[in-house]
């Protein structure tokens, strides 16, 4: 069978957090310095279809978060030409705040959600609060709505979305979370977001704190890289090192945008 078309692939970078090092493992060492995380949205985009990967948080949530919100994620997407108001699909790959947040900017989409991750944020684990903490009640309330107006699209376990484009259950950080696999001109690219945070979760083998199922999480790590072509074929949810390592599609968004269907610079691995 003919390989399907390559999409390309973007990384739009809307918010920050500067944290030490040790917040960011189970198993971090007090004594490493600073560590940030960036916060994205993805846009995969095709000849004849636009994909959106989660949706980010607005800036009501950060201030509540005490996140540092650099743009809205929509005004991003219109940055590379990506109109919002017209995206007909969007791939949420799991329920925390700062993935399913910013309701409004994707009036036509229809939202694609695995199975598990809903029947987690409507179900008992959401009576402990250590579990609960990086949800939004109003952004539950909202996909309940969504489903309600059948605008959800469940997955379970794996699907093709599109040809070239796969969802891919993996668990661990939630119980539904899901990464996409997305063809590219340069092979298989696999959007982690937070099956990975960090390439240093990763490549340390240390799970990220906040978690549901720690072995799913570490077994996660496996399986990204076992979809991706290489491991700079992963991209991790969370790392700055992406705006460095990936150029920008043109010099009016550097900083803002990252390219990722291209190969990264190489990388120096501590
Ligand atoms: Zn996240």
């Amino acid at each position: 069978m003919a390989d399907p078309r390559p999409y390309k692939i973007y990384a739009v970078r809307y918010a920050h957090h500067d944290r030490a090092a040790h917040e960011n493992f189970i198993g971090g060492d007090v004594h490493e310095g600073p560590m940030p995380l960036d916060y994205y949205v993805w846009a995969i985009v095709g000849d004849a279809r636009v994909f959106v990967l989660d949706t980010g948080f607005s800036a009501e949530t950060a201030a509540v978060r005490k996140r540092q919100h650099l743009r809205d994620p929509g005004e991003g997407l219109k940055a590379i030409g990506i109109d919002p108001e017209a995206v007909e699909d969007v791939v949420i790959s799991h329920f925390h705040y700062d993935h399913i947040g910013n309701h409004e900017p994707f009036p036509k989409a229809r939202y694609h959600v695995q199975d598990r991750e809903m029947a987690y944020v409507t179900g008992r684990h959401m009576l402990h609060d250590a579990l609960r903490h990086s949800f939004e009640e109003a952004d539950v309330v909202q996909m309940v709505r969504r489903l309600y107006a059948k605008r959800l699209v469940f997955h379970d376990g794996e699907s093709e979305v599109a040809p070239g484009i796969t969802l891919h259950h993996v668990g661990g950080h939630t119980m539904g979370l899901q990464v996409m696999r997305v063809w590219t001109e340069r092979g298989w690219v696999v959007l982690a977001s937070d099956a990975a945070h960090l390439y240093a979760n990763m490549e340390r083998a240390l799970p990220y704190p906040v978690v549901f199922n720690v072995a799913d999480m570490l077994a996660g790590h496996a399986t990204v890289r076992r979809l991706a072509q290489s491991d700079a074929h992963v991209i991790p949810g969370h790392d700055p090192l992406v705006m460095d390592l990936y150029p920008a599609p043109t010099r009016e968004v550097q900083g803002i945008v990252a390219r990722l269907d291209v190969s990264p610079r190489t990388r120096q691995t501590a």
